[in-house]
């Protein structure tokens, strides 16, 4: 049977300790935080102590204890300093070189006392060292929520705690004052060593790669929500600038209906006095302006009402009525665009419970979209149906566009969302509130004949 040597352990754990971190390091080289330096750089001291530990028979007094055990608690307080770094709690270079001094110092001293005191004091402070790093890493996976933190605390904590208990026990004398003598305890330490080794340099870059996918998700996460921003305020500017519009065009109706008033009435005027004079030609003329000064004016009341209304008002309404007077107000535009507008509406009038000012925003976004829709095809149409069935009043709106693909079906009525370069994408997510708001919905879809079908369903009243 092979015996198990502690001074070859002491070795072999050193030459590790010493590649490890030299590997960690070079595989970090582009860290920019500063504390993959301090990290190694305490590894490989931390290992270059336990060589001189391994090889205490071939070497001088002040190479096997002083500078072995002053080694290994500048090791390990520059792994301190590293989490310290990382943690944002950086220590003073000057206070961690005074600290080694100090300790190589008092274990000197203490050398004239007794060996027990000497060892008892550099077991100690290792231990101590090694438990507040075990401490340091804990603080590291508490802040960044870091699974390799938290082992890392875990195998320097066990590393410290068995070191505390080796002290403690040549303290009473059980054992030799010596990290060579094979003892249970010395063995254990050397495994701990080993392990610490390998986790704490693994579990270091496992910090450092975390924390790296961390910021840069931080970054992209910081950037979208930027770009969203901007593309949210550049949204809001034009939403402004639409409801200033629309404000003017709220005076401008209400500017218009005092002249359009006196057209009439002037026209009335005229009229009386035409009948003392028996003109018919000039008062067919004069009828004409009639009629088409009233339609104006009930346009613009239209428009006024469509644009001012700012509660909601439930009432009775008569679905034919609410189609009527958004065609009229459509009507210019699909003439314009060349659109045909068809409308078929039951024999009898299908009535809901509803406010009559939103019931026609939705069907004024819903036509508006349609007849954008139809662009680019050779004859345009749009076609309004309107039915009752299972107690339900329904709307349906089709059009002979190029349909939704897939895509944008599935984030149609999503605010914001808008394939038009002016487009806000509001339109349908308002109305689909409204309609919710009613006791009823709105769906979207693709007709099976191509273009698409928007379809409004509203409870219906007798
Ligand atoms: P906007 O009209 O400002 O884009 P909407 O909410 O009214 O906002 O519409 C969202 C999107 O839904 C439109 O950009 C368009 O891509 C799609 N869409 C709406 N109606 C139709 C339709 N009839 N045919 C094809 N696509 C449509």
């Amino acid at each position: 049977m092979i015996a198990f040597d502690l001074p070859t352990a002491y070795f072999i754990a050193g030459i590790l300790y010493v590649v490890m971190p030299i590997t960690v390091g070079l595989l970090l080289r582009k860290d920019s935080t500063g504390t993959v330096l301090p990290w190694c750089a305490g590894g490989v001291v931390f290992g270059m102590s336990l060589v001189l530990l391994g090889s205490r028979k071939h070497l001088p007094y002040w190479a096997s204890y002083p500078l072995a055990n002053g080694l290994l608690f500048a090791g390990t307080a520059l792994r301190a300093t590293a989490l310290r770094l990382a943690l944002g709690r950086p220590l003073h270079k000057r206070w961690l070189a005074l600290a080694c001094v100090a300790f190589v110092g008092v274990y000197e001293s203490l050398n004239a006392v007794s060996p027990i005191a000497r060892f008892i004091w550099g077991s100690g402070v290792a231990s101590a060292t090694l438990i507040w790093l075990g401490f340091l890493a804990k603080d590291v996976h508490r802040r960044d929520q870091s699974f390799s933190a938290i082992w890392v605390s875990r195998v320097y904590l066990a590393l410290g705690g068995v070191l505390a208990l080796r002290a403690l026990i040549a303290a009473t004398g059980w054992e030799d004052p010596d990290v060579l003598s094979l003892n249970p305890l010395s063995v254990l330490m050397v495994l701990f060593g080993v392990l610490a080794a390998i986790v704490g340099n693994l579990g270091f870059m496992g910090i450092f790669l975390e924390r790296l996918s961390r910021t840069n998700l931080e970054q992209a996460t910081q950037q979208a929500r930027q770009e969203e921003a901007a593309r949210l305020g550049d949204q809001i500017a034009q939403l402004d600038r639409r409801r200033s519009v629309g404000e003017i065009a709220a005076s401008l109706a209400h500017e218009l209906s005092q002249p359009l008033t006196n057209i009439y009435l002037i026209a009335d005027r005229l009229g009386m006095a035409l009948e003392k004079t028996g003109d018919a030609s000039l008062a067919q003329y004069l009828s004409d302006i009639h009629r088409n000064t009233q339609k104006a004016g009930d346009i613009l009341g239209r428009i006024r009402a469509f644009i001012r209304s700012k509660e909601t008002v439930f009432e009775r309404v008569a679905l034919g009525q609410v189609i009527s007077d958004v065609t009229a107000l459509i009507n210019d535009l699909a003439n314009n665009e060349s659109v045909r507008l068809e409308v078929t509406l039951p024999a009898q009038n299908v009535w809901v419970r509803g406010d009559p000012v939103q019931l026609s925003q939705i069907l004024m976004n819903v036509c508006r979209n349609a007849i954008q829709a139809t662009q680019g095809q050779s004859e345009r149409w749009l076609h309004l149906r309107v039915w009752r069935a299972d107690g339900m009043a329904c709307v349906e709106i089709t059009d002979n566009g190029p349909g939704m693909q897939p895509e944008v079906l599935a984030s149609v009525s999503t605010p914001f969302f808008s394939t038009k370069p002016d487009g806000l994408g509001v339109g349908l997510s308002i109305s689909k509130s409204i309609a919710k708001h009613h006791g009823g919905t709105l769906s979207i879809g693709n007709h099976p004949d191509g273009g698409a079908v928007v379809v409004l369903q509203l409870p219906s009243i007798d």
